[in-house]
Order: structure tokens, then sequence, then C-alpha cells
């Protein structure tokens, strides 16, 4: 019975992930289009409905795009790369993107990487970069002022592979000692009024935190309600030696 209900998990989960890459095509048409629509002449009234469809073309690819990569990692297809990239260059690329949102909001965001942490390494960037948007986003998204701030440290591990660590601190609105633990579940959001006012899926930690696993290391949250929240993600990489 045990070995039948896996099976019947997984063949869920396949047509999840089936069907999201089915209904994903004709959605980025959907989205290119209306981007192409916007650069004609249009009336204003024109221009608002087209953004909007813009808008929430995007917002549904990324719930579309959440569920295809958490039905990915249940079947264990979700697949790391192996190549070279640029850590402070990762680090940046997910500021920028989170930016203009943090402005909007008149918060500070900083970053610093530690002295002596490789930046030449090898692994994943575009699932480390998921990471670090996800926790940046929620962190801007949590916090009505003062400032995000992410930093990036790194430990050996041998020879030729060190742990990089980032943290992603906020001081936003928290999340409490009873919820805390509860957050890396799938399709869970701290109540249901967070959900109506924040939006989202509940699925970004729990892709987040899975990403890590698979990169050998893991994702943790600390938090105080009022004062702030700090999520810590953890992986491994090889780094290329510096050669003198
Ligand atoms: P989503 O953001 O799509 O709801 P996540 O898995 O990324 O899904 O987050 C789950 C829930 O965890 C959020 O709905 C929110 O309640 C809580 N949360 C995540 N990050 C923070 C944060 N930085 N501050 C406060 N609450 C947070």
């Amino acid at each position: 019975a045990k070995a039948e209900a896996e099976a019947a998990a997984r063949a869920k989960s396949l047509f999840l992930a089936n069907m999201s890459h089915e209904i994903r095509t004709p959605l980025n048409a959907v989205i290119g289009m209306t981007t192409l629509l916007l650069d004609t002449p249009m009336s204003e009234d024109q221009r608002d409905f087209a953004h909007t469809i813009r808008g929430s073309g995007e917002t549904l690819l990324e719930i579309i795009n959440d569920i295809l990569d958490y039905s990915k990692a249940d079947v264990g297809k979700l697949e790391i790369e192996q190549q070279a990239f640029d850590l402070r260059r990762c680090v940046e690329d997910s500021l920028d993107l989170v930016a203009p949102r943090a402005l909007e909001k008149h918060l500070n965001l900083a970053y610093l990487i530690e002295d002596g942490t490789p930046e030449a390494l090898v692994g994943d960037a575009t699932r480390i970069r998921q990471i670090l948007v996800n926790l940046l986003s929620n962190a801007v998204k949590f916090t009505h002022q003062g400032e995000v701030f992410v930093s990036v440290d790194s430990e050996p591990v041998d020879e030729h592979t060190c742990r990089i660590r980032f943290s992603v601190q906020d001081s936003g609105i928290g999340i409490s000692a009873e919820h805390l633990p509860r957050l890396f579940q799938s399709f869970t959001q701290v109540d249901a009024s967070t959900t109506r006012k924040y939006g989202g899926t509940g699925l970004g930690l729990a892709i987040s935190r899975r990403l890590c696993e698979l990169m050998g290391g893991g994702l943790q949250a600390e938090s105080t309600p009022g004062i702030g929240s700090t999520f810590t993600a953890s992986f491994r990489a090889r780094f290329v030696p510096i050669t003198a």
C-alpha cells in the first residue's frame, strides 16, 4: 500500500511538472506579445489595460514556475548545474531585481561580501540567484521601514570546496516562534490574512530550502516579531584557485 501511495504521489507530481511546462509556453507568448503591443500607438486606457495583462501574466508565470520547481523537486528531478560563475555578480544581479520595490518603500538595501570569500566559483548561479531573490523579495515584502541587508561569508570544506553562506536580514514584521518551524512547509503562509494582504503561494521557502539541500547546504530562519527576520542559506561550491 505504501509503495502504491508513493507511486501515485510521483505520478501526480510528474503530471504537474508536465502541465506546468505546457502552460508556460502560451503564457510566455501572451506576455511577449503584450510587451510588443505596448510599443505600438495606443490610447491611455488601452495602455493601462495592456499593462494589467502583462503584470498579471508575469505574476501567473511566477506561480507556475514555483509549482513546476516544486513538483520537479518532489520527483527528484531538480538538477543542479556546475558552471563557473562570479559570486559578487550573482549577489548584485539579485539585488538589482528587488531594488525598484525597495526604493518605492524607502528601504535601505545593502550587501557585504566578507574579505576572503572566494568569488570565482563553480556551481549553479541560476539556482543561487533564485534562492537569493526569493529571500530578498520576502524581506522587502514584509518590511515597511528600515533596511534589508545581505551578508556573505565562507568557510573551507576541503582544498577545492568551500561552504558559502549568505544571510538576508530585514527590519520587518517578523515571524512568531510558533510559526517559524512551519515556514518551510509547502503552501504554508503565516496566516490567511497575510496571504490576502501580501499575496504569494507559500512555495518559495520550501523550494529554496530544497535547492540549498541539493547543493549540500541548508536554509534556516530566525526572527523576532516586530523587530525583523534573518534567513541564512548555505551551499557548497568548488572554487577556482587564485593562481599567482
Ligand atoms: P510566499 O512568499 O509566496 O507566501 P514563501 O514560502 O516565500 O511563500 O514564504 C512563506 C511565508 O513565510 C510568507 O507568506 C510569510 O508569511 C513568511 N515570511 C517569509 N519571509 C518573511 C520575512 N522576511 N518576514 C516575515 N515573514 C516572512
